[in-house]
Formats: structure tokens, C-alpha cells, sequence
């Protein structure tokens, strides 16, 4: 038996199951009631709203053997032929493959040839019609001009302005639409009950959410998780599956812009595109983590208000610690022009990258938005002194070989200097060590420990290296599952990762995957290592800058103009490392004379014109 994807399972077959578009539904029903089809029609819209689908589904209007009908039967041979894609008289083709003049030619060939049996009208389904050259596009528009009575063009596209102005006039333009997410909710919790699949209500608006408007993009994750579970879909399941790595790079993008790290943010970016995920359902994920800083900064106390779990929430607090309030309205504004951009056809990956530069480097922007979040920073840094010590400050830092060793650790629970169990040595001195290590870029391979299993010890300080390496393999799953436990012991080659009782589920996770892990943790140790996973009573995954906000707020800051003032962050980085967990860049003592002349020279890009000395 083969398995078929929800997606294909629930296509819509008749208009009525279209989701979301009955604007559409409703015009193409009265067309073929009315016997007023048009020769050709333009569906516009985003993917995965049911452009295809719709032209299937007309197809069968017209040609299902109980029609012309609006509601096709479904059973006919013509209807079933059409859904298999197997029916004579109907043409698909993708464009974005096909777009030569000679492939859209040999696709056209057939047009003025007449119907085969049974067959009352011929459509040509063109997909992604605006990728077509021009060539073919006047082959098409010829085409166009003298249609057979018998032939229908349905032209799809997601681009509809890249489609000449010639072709789109002699079409009927249709419009489809993002689907809400309650719809497409509706539409989930349906498919649960036929699948016989229970579901938590709230796991279902989540993977809603997440299909951000697309039919086909949400019945792909709903159909992950079903795979993924054992009896019912829950919030966490879902979470642990997609969320986490989805809202896991929104949060490493923001990371990046509070560091100053615009090259970190291209990075992400580009990892992005490089996974095929939508760049503009990613920016209105950033944005509503804009918003959920700013009521974090501006209605602390509010409750419900943010829709996030705890761990989250101290992430999201203390990065809006970090960047103030008018960065994060300036934030919302440049997401704002993204999404203009992006809703208008613009290049959204450029829009993006620009916007994140200057998010990233305010010293660059001359608006005034960005001139007050200069001044506000500077406030910020003067009225506490400069830069105390913090761990945090590694969060800036880069290995050379440009990965944001120290971005992972500052959201990894497993190393948490912070924290009170005894194997982590807190004491600067080790600490030290292990920056070195880090931020040297060695592989921890090198470091004697060859066919031998270290130390726990050393094993916890490597411990982000580990996680680097999983996000580096894209291993999102097994890094989400990671992240809500932490190394605990170290028995015989079993390294032992706790996870507390209401993470039951990542626990049984990680012993399934734990082939994946064992591999890695070989690669990344190079000594025969097995993962283990066992519950335990509390497990501390605490966030080290969510734990230590209110002691330490001003270093995060510091640190951010520091590294806005790198021109290169990998001589940078190798020059800061000893300074990261130790010294400070900026002593409090400075502050007075030096340090107030270096923080407005980087926040203003400003020089020094005269000097004037008290006393
Ligand atoms: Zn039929």
C-alpha cells in the first residue's frame, strides 16, 4: 500500500471543498451554470491556496458525464481521470520546469486539434505560468488571441505582476486569497475526525498559525505530527516538531541584530531560503516577536497578552531588555516595510537583509528613528556605568570560522555557568578555559581525548559545540529535543541527559533517535559516546541571560556597541576571547573619560574634534 499524503488524500474535489476562496468558487460555479466559461482565466494568489486544485475541479465542471455541472459527481470516469491526471483533454504543465518557446509550443501543439470521446471541453492548465520566457509567452498570447470554442486556459501563478499585460488582459483575472487560520483550523480538526486522529484544540491553531495562510503547508506539518505521535496531537508535539526551529530562528535573528552581527543575520537568512521556507511567513513571525518584546517592555505585568511558553518568554524578555524600546518599535516598522514590499512583489529576501542591516546597525541609518535608538542605548550604557562583567557578553563574540559559538550558549540550557549544580565549575578560571577553547574555533576532537570518553566536565563545556553541530547537520528536531533537557551525568560511554516529567515525550524522542545522536556525538567527541535519557524531578533549563537580567543589564548593551563597532568580526572575535568571561572591554572606572568618548563615537559613528579636560 502506498501512503498518500493528507494533502493529496483531501485535495478538493468539488468547489464546495475549496477552503477560503468562495469569491472564486462562487464566480467559476455561476460561469459553468450559466454556460458562460471564459477562455481563459488568470488564478493569482499564494501557494498553497488552491489555484490547481480550483483548475482541476472547473475541469470536471465541464466535463464530468452528469454536467456541464457546478457540483461534478466524482465518480464518472472523465472526474476520475481528472483528479488522477490522467484524462486525454486535460493539459497541465509547470512552467517553472517548461519555459522554453519549444516546450510551450509542443504543449500548445494540440490546442486547435479536436476533443476525444467524451470529453465536451479541452483545458490547458499552465502553473507558475509567469515563469515563462518571452518567447513563449507570444507563442501563448498568439494562442490566446484565437481560442477554439473548445478550449479553456486556466493560467496559475503566484506572481501575477511578472505575467505581460497582453496575456493577462485576455484573461478572467480570479484572486485567491490567504486562508485565515480558523478556516484552515476547521478544516484540520475535520480531517483529524476522518483520519480517526485525536487532537488538542490548541495543537491544531498552531499548526494553523504555522501554515500561514496555506492549505497545502499546514496539512504537510499536520501530517509530520501524525507520524511523529503515538495517540494524540499536542500542543507539545507540534511544538517540538516545527515550532520550536521556526520561532528558534526568529529569536537567532533578533540575537543578531542586538549583537550588531548583520553577517550573522545573512546567514540565517540564507539558511532559510536554503531550506525553502517562505521568507514572508518568516517575516510576520519576527514581527509578532517584535510585538510580543514591546508588550514584554510596555505591559510587563499584563498576562495573556503574549502567547508564548515560559522558556520563551524569558528569552523574549530579556532580548527586549537588550534592545530597548524604540529598537523594537523601529523593529516593527521596518518588518512593516518588508511585508509592503513583499505584498506588493518586491524581492523580499533583499527587503529583509536591508531591513536586518539596519536593525543591526543603527549607526548606518540616518532616519530619526534610528538616531533615537542611538541616544537611547547610550543612555542606557551611561546611567549604568559602562560595561560590568557578564557572561553575557560572549554572546557577541564569533569563532573565526563564523559561527555564533557563544549565541548558542547563551540560549542552551545544558552549560549554564549560572547555575547551582555542582559538576559546572562556576569560578571565572574554568570558565576561561573553556571560552578559549570556544572561541579559538578548535574542534574539540583535537584536544586530547582520541577513542577516549573525557570527563563530564569537559563534556558539559563542550556541550554547546555539540548543539552547534546539530544546527550546522540541520538536525532541528534533534536540537529541539535537546533543548528542554540537559547533560546530567556521565555513566561508563552513556552520557546521561535529564529532562523533567512534563517532557516525557522529548525523552522517549531522543532515546528513539538515538542513533542519530550517538553518531554525532562521536564526530563531535570522537569517543565512543551513547545518549541516555532519564526523567528526573527538576531539571534546570534556565536561560542564562533570562536568569541573570536584573543583575547584569547594562553588559548586553555594551557588548551590542562594541561589536557594532567591528569592522572584522573574526579578528575581533580572536581579540575579545580572553576578555569575554573575565575582563571587561569597558571597565565601569573608564567610564568617565574614555569610555563616554568611545560609547558616542560608536553610537554616533562620530570624531573626536576637540578636547576639552575638567580640572
Ligand atoms: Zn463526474
Amino acid at each position: 500500500m502506498t501512503y498518500a499524503s493528507l494533502y493529496q488524500k483531501y485535495r478538493p474535489g468539488t468547489f464546495d471543498e475549496v477552503i477560503g476562496q468562495e469569491h472564486v468558487t462562487r464566480t467559476l460555479r455561476n460561469a459553468v451554470e450559466n454556460d458562460q466559461v471564459f477562455h481563459a482565466y488568470l488564478f493569482s494568489g499564494p501557494r498553497g491556496t488552491g489555484k490547481t486544485s480550483t483548475a482541476r475541479i472547473l475541469a470536471r465542471a465541464l466535463n464530468c458525464e452528469e454536467g456541464p455541472t457546478s457540483s461534478p459527481c466524482g465518480k464518472c470516469r472523465p472526474c476520475i481521470e481528472i483528479a488522477a491526471g490522467s484524462f486525454p483533454d486535460v493539459f497541465e504543465i509547470d512552467a517553472a520546469t517548461h519555459s522554453k518557446v519549444e516546450e510551450a509550443r509542443e504543449f500548445l501543439a494540440g490546442v486547435p486539434t479536436g476533443l476525444t470521446a467524451g470529453a465536451r471541453r479541452k483545458l490547458y492548465i499552465i502553473d507558475e505560468v509567469h515563469m515563462l520566457s518571452t518567447h513563449a509567452f507570444n507563442a501563448l498570447l498568439k494562442t490566446l488571441e484565437e481560442p477554439p470554442a473548445h478550449v479553456v486556459f486556466v493560467l496559475a501563478t503566484t506572481e501575477p505582476h511578472k505575467v505581460p499585460p497582453t496575456v493577462a488582459g485576455r484573461c478572467q483575472s480570479l484572486e485567491f486569497r490567504l486562508v485565515s487560520p480558523q478556516k484552515l483550523a476547521e478544516h484540520y480538526i475535520e480531517i483529524c475526525e476522518k483520519e480517526g486522529v485525536k487532537a488538542e484544540a490548541a495543537a491544531i491553531e498552531m499548526i494553523a498559525r504555522q501554515a500561514g495562510g496555506s492549505v497545502r503547508d499546514g496539512l504537510s506539518l499536520l501530517d509530520q505530527t501524525i507520524t511523529a505521535i503515538s495517540e494524540e496531537i499536542t500542543v507539545e508535539a507540534v511544538l517540538a516538531l516545527t515550532a520550536r526551529s521556526e520561532s528558534e530562528t526568529v529569536a537567532a535573528v533578533v540575537d543578531a541584530v542586538a549583537a550588531g552581527d548583520p553577517a550573522r543575520c545573512f546567514k540565517l537568512i540564507g539558511d532559510l531560503v536554503d531550506e525553502g521556507r517562505d521568507i514572508r511567513h518568516f517575516v510576520a513571525e519576527l514581527n509578532r516577536y517584535f510585538r510580543a518584546m514591546l508588550v514584554t517592555v510596555l505591559a510587563p505585568s499584563a498576562p495573556g497578552l503574549v502567547q508564548l511558553d515560559e522558556s520563551a518568554k524569558a528569552r523574549v524578555a530579556a532580548q527586549a531588555d537588550l534592545l530597548g524600546e524604540s529598537a523594537i518599535l523601529r523593529g516593527i516598522d521596518l518588518c512593516g516595510g518588508v511585508m509592503t514590499e513583499a505584498a506588493s512583489g518586491g524581492d523580499v529576501r533583499f527587503a529583509v537583509e536591508t531591513a536586518l542591516v539596519r536593525m543591526a546597525r543603527p549607526a548606518t541609518d540616518p532616519s530619526p528613528a534610528a538616531l533615537l535608538q542611538r541616544i537611547e542605548s547610550l543612555e542606557k550604557l551611561v546611567s549604568t556605568g559602562g560595561a560590568p562583567p557578564s557572561p553575557s557578553s560572549e554572546r557577541v563574540s564569533e569563532t573565526p570560522d563564523g559561527k555564533g559559538s557563544a549565541d548558542v550558549e547563551a540560549h542552551t540550557p545544558a552549560p549554564n555557568p549560572a547555575s547551582a549544580d555542582p559538576v559546572v565549575p562556576s569560578a571565572a578560571g574554568s570558565d576561561e578555559n573553556a571560552g578559549e577553547r570556544v572561541e579559538a574555533g578548535q574542534p574539540p576532537v583535537a584536544s586530547a581525548v582520541s577513542g577516549e570518553v573525557p570527563d563530564f566536565d569537559y563534556l558539559l563545556r563542550m556541550w554547546p559545540e555539540f548543539l552547534q553541530a546539530l544546527r550546522d547537520k540541520r538536525k532541528q528536531r534533534l536540537h529541539a529535543l535537546l533543548a528542554e533537557g540537559r547533560p546530567i551525568a556521565l555513566e561508563g560511554n552513556d552520557l546521561i541527559i535529564g529532562f523533567g516529567s512534563k517532557h516525557q515525550y522529548h525523552a522517549d524522542s531522543l532515546t528513539n533517535s538515538r542513533d542519530q545522536f550517538d553518531q554525532l556525538l562521536a564526530e563531535v567527541y570522537s569517543a565512543p559516546l551513547r545518549i541516555q535519557s532519564r526523567i528526573v524531578e527538576s531539571v534546570d533549563t534556565s536561560e542564562p541571560e533570562a536568569a541573570t537580567p536584573e543583575d547584569v543589564p547594562a553588559a548586553p548593551a555594551s557588548a551590542r556597541v562594541r561589536a557594532a563597532d567591528t569592522s572584522n568580526p573574526a579578528a575581533d572575535a580572536s581579540a575579545e576571547a580572553p576578555d569575554s568571561s573575565g575582563e571587561t572591554p569597558i571597565s565601569p572606572t573608564d567610564t568617565s573619560e574614555v569610555g563616554v568618548v568611545d560609547l558616542v563615537r560608536e553610537a554616533f559613528a562620530a570624531e573626536v574634534v576637540e578636547e576639552y579636560r575638567s580640572e
